[in-house]
């Protein structure tokens, strides 16, 4: 059994093979081999979200097994979509670990008065979500001791503000090149599904609720209707509606490097993901209703930032041109990756991989500034 887990391993690396291995061998053999849980082994919290297609919950275990994982977890009940959930989850922690919140297990949880729920169990990686963070006041000081631990004393200012949203977003632009590395495309990517994981001091990404993996063709019919409408694209389908819906499983793999090159489907991500970078920029930009006002200017603008730019910056509020600011140092940097990241056309959006390597990126962040003092 060892020996087929270390070759399925291989084959599951991420763009060696389409996953086959990764779906029936290597799933089944580190099941085997991994603590499972039942419904009684959980004492439930404090809920920490709601939604359509699901609770999450904070739990603890009732007794805590020496082959269990100690401290706090996290427990989602999802209803049918919780399956491509679990599916996606797994996954995600074979090809990129990484990138997400530590997934413990799934399982069909039939007993319920609801009738038939999946359980999902993750690690509790923190209590704030980026949202939670870029709420406050001190954002983005507030994540610079976070991630360091200790209180900074260089004087405030827009350098080092620059410094620590640069840090934010090579993080979460790391772990969604881990996603779309192994053929993922998250589409649900905004600041409520970005967690700040205490344990390893970085954020990662959460709720895989929407996730289609194009590589084994699963969730391959886009679910539109789960899309945010805050943070989506203007694409309404990540695929282009000419591919045909749904092959087989079998097919999809075939095809799907192919499609995958054909259409950027991850490219999805990355608009939101500018948005993200946007809304760390601008504070005023920050609120739901906000974010809706600046999406209905930028469409005026027929989603090209520049002309938004010329049509706010001559009347501007101070809070506006500071994020104007912010982006235009060293030479303009953070504006050139902001705009080659929210743009109309996929195939003009700039990839995951492609904007770690942005200059933006050149300097070290806050990691940097800390060794400077
Ligand atoms: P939903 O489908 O309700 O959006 P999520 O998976 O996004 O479900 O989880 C809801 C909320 O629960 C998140 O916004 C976050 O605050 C919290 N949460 C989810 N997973 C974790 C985790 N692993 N650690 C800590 N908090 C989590
Ligand atoms: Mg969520």
């Amino acid at each position: 059994l060892l020996a087929v887990g270390a070759l399925s391993y291989l084959w599951a690396t991420p763009g060696v093979a389409p996953g086959f291995f990764d779906m029936f061998v290597l799933a089944f053999v580190e099941r085997l081999f991994r603590p499972t849980y039942r419904k009684d082994d959980f004492v439930l919290g404090k809920k920490l979200g709601e939604g359509a297609f699901g609770v999450v919950y904070r739990v603890s275990l009732a007794k805590k097994p020496s082959s269990k994982k100690d401290g706090d977890l996290v427990l989602k009940k999802a209803t049918e979509y919780g399956a491509v959930e679990i599916w996606m989850n797994e996954r995600v922690r074979r090809a990129c670990a990484n990138s997400c919140a530590d997934f413990l297990y799934g399982f069909l949880e039939s007993s319920s008065k609801k009738g038939a729920e999946y359980w999902l169990i993750w690690r509790f990686e923190g209590e704030d979500t980026l949202a939670d963070l870029t709420q406050r006041k001190e954002f983005p000081y507030n994540v610079e001791t976070m991630i360091l631990g200790e209180v900074q004393e260089l004087p405030k200012g827009l350098e080092r503000e620059n410094a620590i949203i640069q840090t934010i977003m090579r993080q979460l632009l790391f772990a969604l090149d881990g996603l779309h590395s192994t053929g993922i495309v998250h589409r649900d990517i905004k600041p409520q599904n970005v967690i700040f994981s205490e344990g390893s001091r970085t954020f990662k990404i959460i709720d895989l609720g929407a996730a289609a993996d194009l590589r084994v063709g699963i969730n391959y019919v886009p679910k539109e209707f789960l899309l945010d409408p805050r943070y989506a694209a203007p694409e309404q389908y990540i695929m282009s509606t000419q591919t045909p819906s749904a092959p087989s499983a079998p097919m999809a793999a075939a095809l799907s490097p192919v499609l995958w090159q054909l259409n950027l489907p991850d490219r999805f991500d990355i608009y939101s993901a500018g948005l993200i970078f946007l809304q760390m920029a601008f504070p005023s930009i920050r609120s739901d209703s906000s974010l809706i006002q600046f999406k209905r200017q930028l469409k005026r603008c027929e989603y090209d930032l520049n002309e938004w730019r010329k049509s706010v910056e001559p009347r501007a509020s101070p809070d506006l041109r500071r994020g104007f600011e912010l982006l235009d140092l060293d030479g303009g940097v953070g504006w050139e990756l902001l705009t080659s990241m929210v743009r109309y056309k996929a195939r003009q959006r700039i990839s995951a991989k492609g904007a770690l390597a942005h200059p933006y990126f050149d300097r070290e962040g806050i990691l940097a500034l800390s060794v400077m003092q």
